[in-house]
């Protein structure tokens, strides 16, 4: 599947009780108010605490499901890719596409949505389960069947284009440079994208949902003050109807150069109270400002070149084996490919703890930026908490580094109150200036 919404996508908070919930109050806890023996450790347990014993079960179970569908989603996709192999479905496929055109890379475009429509056709069973009733189940979705099937079918369009004009260059490049296509396949793969990113807050996202420009300025205005205070050129903060799919609170950075943004759903605008959605907003401007969105692809691309130089060898090692078996000619073969996302996904299914650790490492800093420049580090508790509804707040630190993409809520809160703790004496001057003025 092609994830067009940006690099440094986050969701912050969810919940399953209402969507239509009234704005959560802070609610800080008498360890975590300012006193003379501030203890960071006591304020960050004092905030676990409020969480319903009954509400933590719930994610937990939700989260650690969550582990099993990586390996689920893996071997599923494979057994699916070895069947179109064996079966031989994939040359029938490719004598398909021969037979519509002469045109190479039509033939390639035409067989990759041959493809597609197959492959999601074989993995809906997996994909309802996933996105429908799993997320229905756990109160995360909004959507009624009809609407997210239609979801569905813009997305396998959206994969339609996008993997045709792929798959077309990529085959054009292993056919004209049988030698080196590795690298120069590599290189157009990261070309392609960094277009994707580019594209998506403008051409894509708006297929799925409506963004449109804030304009509440009692929001608006404390936000564009802190992106002035650290040298964000941000005119617009944008919103959208995510509660369309989703409970779940969130905000990102999207984008590429000029059309790089930051967004707010409406759920977080809705039942964040002000100092949560500053906080929030204050660790997407550190994705911003840190150029994670050009770090993450800088990570990619190295990534991509491994993966394309082991591409190769294991390619060649298989097509030996079972080339003649699969009847695909050679590596030019479009019907190559199901053996080519085969061995991708098993090279990304390895890499899983490598690429969760660099994006929690990224959102790390981006936290420790966005406590820094809101100051706000109770509304960043608050955030972690109503995130916590559906992932796990407290794992071990092996499963931590295997599974999260986010650092725990635990350690965001400690690192909040840790951050409390060192900055009692400026807190309290601001908040006595703060006082005065109400
Ligand atoms: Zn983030």
């Amino acid at each position: 599947m092609i994830s067009a919404v940006g690099v440094a996508q986050d969701a912050s908070t969810a919940d399953y009780r209402s969507s239509a919930a009234s704005p959560s109050k802070i609610s800080v806890p008498p360890e975590a108010q300012p006193s003379a023996n501030f203890d960071a450790e006591a304020a960050t347990n004092a905030y676990l605490a409020e969480i319903p014993s009954s509400a933590k079960a719930r994610s937990d179970a939700y989260f650690e499901g969550g582990y099993w569908l990586i390996l689920w989603d893996f071997l599923y996709g494979a057994v699916v890719l070895l069947l179109m192999l064996n079966l031989r479905w994939s040359a029938a496929m490719r004598n398909l596409s021969e037979r519509v055109t002469r045109f190479k890379p039509m033939q390639t475009m035409i067989y990759w949505a041959e493809y597609i429509v197959f492959a999601t056709v074989l993995t809906l069973p997996l994909t309802i389960y996933e996105g429908y009733i799993r997320e229905h189940t756990y109160g995360l979705a909004t959507q009624t069947f009809g609407p997210w099937m239609i979801d569905q079918l813009k997305d396998l369009g959206v994969d339609i284009v996008l993997g045709a004009l792929l798959a077309a260059l990529l085959f054009g490049v292993v056919r004209r440079l049988p030698r080196t296509w590795w690298i120069w396949g590599a290189a157009v793969t990261v070309c392609f994208v960094i277009f994707v990113v580019l594209i998506a807050p403008v051409y894509l996202v708006p297929i799925f949902n409506k963004v449109t420009r804030l304009d509440d300025p009692k929001i608006t205005q404390p936000i564009l003050s802190m992106a002035r205070a650290n040298g964000i050129p941000a005119k617009d903060v944008f919103q959208i109807d995510a509660s369309r799919q989703t409970t779940r609170m969130s905000a990102n950075v999207s984008g590429f150069g000029k059309t790089m943004r930051i967004t707010l759903n409406d759920n977080l605008l809705r039942r964040g109270s002000p100092e949560e959605i500053q906080s929030v907003m204050g660790h997407e401007m550190g994705h911003y400002v840190l150029n994670h969105v050009y770090k993450g692809i800088m990570f990619f691309g190295i990534m991509v070149v491994i993966g394309f130089a082991l591409l190769r060898w294991a390619l060649e090692w298989s097509l030996e084996r079972w080339g003649k078996r699969w009847q695909i000619r050679g590596i030019g073969d479009t019907a190559v490919l199901p053996l080519v996302l085969l061995l991708a996904s098993i090279f990304g299914f390895v890499l899983t703890p490598v690429s969760n650790t660099f994006i929690r490492t990224q959102e790390h800093e981006a936290d420790m930026f966005g406590l820094n420049a809101s100051r706000q580090p109770d509304g960043f508790a608050q955030a972690a908490i109503h995130l916590g509804e559906y992932r796990k707040m407290s794992p071990g630190p092996v499963e931590e580094w295997l599974f999260f993409d986010h650092p725990s809520g635990r350690n965001r809160i400690h690192d909040a109150m840790l951050w409390k703790q060192e900055n009692l004496q400026a807190l309290s001057t601001s908040s006595a200036q703060n006082d005065t003025g109400k």
